[in-house]
């Protein structure tokens, strides 16, 4: 069984297309890490399709913002202003879906692990090996998928107990990069987000898991302008577009 992993969609659909296209036959089955929506211009149509197609998902939080489970209160303005977008522009039954998205860790087929943030704490970002140093002992797996810090890459724990960061930045001249697992090591690995990377790379970004022993992170070339119409067609803030097109 070999797993296509997702993060941080973020209602763009071009980008999920895109991934869809770019990873089509690769995979058996389906993972969503969280943040469906928020930020971008269809969040109805990106929860339709991981209502019909994922075969887990965990919340994130833009979802919890988005369905009144949190009051968005935490979130900076642009943020603020997407997620009570959001929540006027879904329909009900797509709304109630979110609110009763299950928290992370869940674990996969009794194997590995997806959650949004960190194991302790689904809304915690985990950006750099000295956040991640403390987590590896809450890990149940010895292969865990997060999101939420937009980051493609991770983290590793190797068979001597050093973390060390993964820097997966793919050339733009390349589409994927493709890891080994080693046995003895624990894995902490994010597939990037789909709707809004946050890493210098415009491309949307995502994962391939085979369970067997590697990690395909990939990346995909998308229509920016085409969301970002959408976008200030809906009253979004310009500074989410402009984001879409830095790449961070
Ligand atoms: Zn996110």
């Amino acid at each position: 069984m070999r797993y296509l992993i997702l993060s941080d969609l973020h209602s763009n659909l071009e980008a999920l297309h895109a991934v869809l296209d770019a990873a089509a036959g690769k995979y058996d089955q389906i993972l969503c890490c969280g943040d469906l929506v928020g930020y971008g211009p269809n969040p109805d149509e990106v929860v339709d399709w991981v209502r019909d197609n994922a075969a887990l998902v965990v919340r994130g939080n833009h979802d919890k913002a988005a369905s009144g489970v949190t009051d968005a209160g935490e979130f900076n303005e642009s943020a603020r202003m997407a997620a009570f977008w959001t929540r006027g522009h879904l329909r009900p039954g797509n709304l109630e879906y979110l609110k009763m998205l299950p928290m992370g860790p869940r674990e996969v087929d009794g194997r590995f692990a997806i959650l949004h943030g960190s194991p302790r704490d689904e809304d915690e970002y985990v950006s750099t090996s000295f956040e991640a140093v403390d987590l590896f002992r809450l890990l149940l797996h010895r292969v865990s998928f997060f999101g939420h810090t937009h980051l493609q890459g991770g983290f590793v724990k190797d068979e001597r107990g050093q973390v060390n960061m993964l820097f997966s930045a793919i050339p733009k001249d390349k589409t994927f990069r493709r890891m080994e697992l080693r046995p003895g090591a624990t894995y902490f690995l994010n597939p990037g987000s789909v709707g809004q990377p946050r890493d210098r790379d415009i491309r949307a970004a995502f994962a391939i898991y085979d369970p067997e022993g590697a990690v395909e992170y990939r990346r995909v070339i998308y229509d920016i302008e085409a969301t970002a119409r959408k976008m200030r067609v809906a009253g979004l803030p310009a500074f989410l577009a402009q984001r879409l097109r830095v790449g961070r």
